[in-house]
């Protein structure tokens, strides 16, 4: 059966066009400008997709606010919008394949990775469904004779703003919990990979959002994604992306107090200890710093490890590296994909360099190859948490390996970073483990685990990591505010 906007459940051919959508209306958008999205594999064109102007963020801001103040979702009750939700992920894993092959020829993942992002974005939903009627306020035991209700309603207007490197996945844990609430949502998906957040929005439509509390808009984030963030009726900003962005938006749209939520940069610490599972250790490391080829901001970039456990790590970390498969993302085989885009792979390359000069030392990786934005995993050792590929965001597939000799020496090390966001520590000590933790100040540790993110558990940064938390119920108390309200018994 054919979608109203037009898919079926097989379906799994990319558009070689897509238009935005500005309150639930597919439009070629105010000036009728478009752009074109290139496929990292392959460096050619893959389709174009019409360009938001200022104009169309308006006509989304104003759909949105009469939404909120005279439509029907939030005053839906919270366990029909948890339904509606659930067809929201019915929908996505009806049509998980053509959500997979967005990110693989969109973004360059690898199939066997974009199945999973397809699925997890179903959970997601499913999740958010679930947790619409289940967020509720408290009844206080107040001094006054009566009873006092702290009750939980929606924000508002939410802008959505996303990066590129987990295009579908980073935009639903910001629309489920947001719409989860009873929000109007305006998504601003990332230039380099608008597909798959334009998908998301026909799916959100055919799953019987209101129209008006739908709106996806590609365009240049320092026009497009600037006049949205400081637009005073948005009530909500969720921001991912490089930290000096979330900074500026943070300013920018200081005037109008929105509240915020920032998921920003990481140079996460991966610690090794030397009476941990070596063996289990170097097994699953590379992938917890080269999963998406490095362009994960929870990517363990630096690798604390024991002196005396240092020479075997590193020769074993090098070689389960260069097991590693990069290629072609259409193919099953393949492990890691092509970078982005021409200008992160050349960011990795400048680090590259960068280490070389500051007296690293490259022991495999790091060869560009075509066509394609391709980049081999590359590790560097000796590194000393002083340099810059030590400190700061590379955002490639670079792992920089540095000694150290005791517990106190890796919690320092760990925390010597403007940085807070992910990392992992692995030790057979349990009492070690619970100090090690406590001590690394970071918003998601793992001990002998390299994953990071949950659907169920609260995500987000410390430091200039972020502010505020995804998924898990915490997310709902971010698109939600507490309205305090006293009934006199007198
Ligand atoms: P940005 O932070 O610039 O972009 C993220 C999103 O914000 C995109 O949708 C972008 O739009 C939009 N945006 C950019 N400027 C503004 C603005 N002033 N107001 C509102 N929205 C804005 O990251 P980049 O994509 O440029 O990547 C640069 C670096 O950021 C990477 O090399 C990496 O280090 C880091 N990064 C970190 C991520 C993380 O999860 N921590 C994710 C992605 C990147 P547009 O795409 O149109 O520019």
């Amino acid at each position: 059966m054919t979608s109203p906007t037009g898919y079926g459940p097989t379906d799994n051919v990319l558009p070689g066009h897509l238009d935005l959508l500005v309150a639930g209306r597919s439009t070629g958008g105010a000036t009728g400008e478009t752009f074109e999205v290139t496929e990292p594999a392959t460096g050619e064109p893959l389709a174009t997709v019409a360009q938001a102007s200022e104009e169309d963020v308006d006509s989304a801001l104003q759909a949105a606010v009469a939404e909120f103040e005279e439509g029907s979702w939030r005053r839906t009750n919270a366990t029909d919008r948890g339904r509606v939700l659930l067809r929201v992920a019915a929908l996505l894993r009806e049509r998980a394949e053509l959500f997979a092959m967005a990110e693989v020829r969109g973004a360059g993942h690898p199939i066997g990775n974009a199945r999973w992002e397809a699925a997890t974005a179903a959970d997601v939903f499913e999740y958010f469904a679930g947790a619409a009627n289940k967020h509720y306020g408290d009844v206080i035991p107040v001094q006054d004779s009566g009873v006092d209700l702290a009750v939980r309603e929606p924000v508002g207007v939410c802008a959505l703003v996303v990066p590129w490197n987990f295009p579908l996945l980073i935009a639903t844990w910001k629309v489920a919990p947001a719409l989860a609430c009873g929000n109007p949502v305006v998504l601003k998906p990332a230039s380099l990979t608008p597909i798959s957040a334009l998908l998301l929005g026909q799916v959100l439509l055919d799953a019987g959002v209101p129209p008006a509390a739908v709106s996806v808009l590609p365009g240049p984030g320092r026009t497009v994604g600037e006049k949205l963030v400081c637009d005073p009726r948005v009530a909500k900003i969720s921001f991912t992306g490089e930290t000096a962005t979330g900074a500026r938006i943070l300013a920018q749209s200081a005037p109008n107090i929105p509240r915020v939520s920032l998921e920003l940069g990481g140079k996460s610490a991966c610690v090794v200890f030397d009476d941990a599972d070596l063996e289990r250790a170097i097994a699953s490391t590379p992938l917890s710093v080269f999963d998406n080829t490095g362009q994960d901001c929870c990517a363990r970039s630096r690798f604390l490890v024991q002196r005396s456990v240092y020479d075997d790590f590193v020769a074993g970390f090098v070689e389960a590296t260069s097991q590693l498969v990069v290629g072609d993302p259409l193919d099953e085989a393949t492990q890691l994909g092509p970078m982005v885009s021409s200008g992160q792979r050349q960011v990795s390359l400048d680090y590259l360099d960068i280490a070389a000069q500051e007296g690293a030392r490259r022991l495999c990786g790091g060869e560009a190859s075509g066509p394609g934005w391709f980049l081999s995993p590359a590790v560097l050792a000796d590194v000393d948490n002083e340099m810059r590929v030590a400190r700061e965001e590379i955002f490639g597939p670079v792992a920089s390996i540095i000694p150290f000799e005791d517990e106190s020496e890796a919690v320092e090390l760990a925390n010597a970073s403007p940085y807070g966001l992910s990392g992992t520590v692995w030790t057979g000590n349990v009492g070690r483990a619970l100090r090690v933790t406590k001590a690394v100040r970071t918003g998601v540790i793992s001990v002998n685990s390299a994953r990071s993110v949950r659907t169920e558990a609260p995500f987000g940064g410390f430091k200039q990591s972020g502010l505020g938390r995804e998924l898990g119920m915490a997310a709902m108390s971010h698109y939600t505010e507490t309205k305090n309200i006293f009934l006199s018994d007198e």
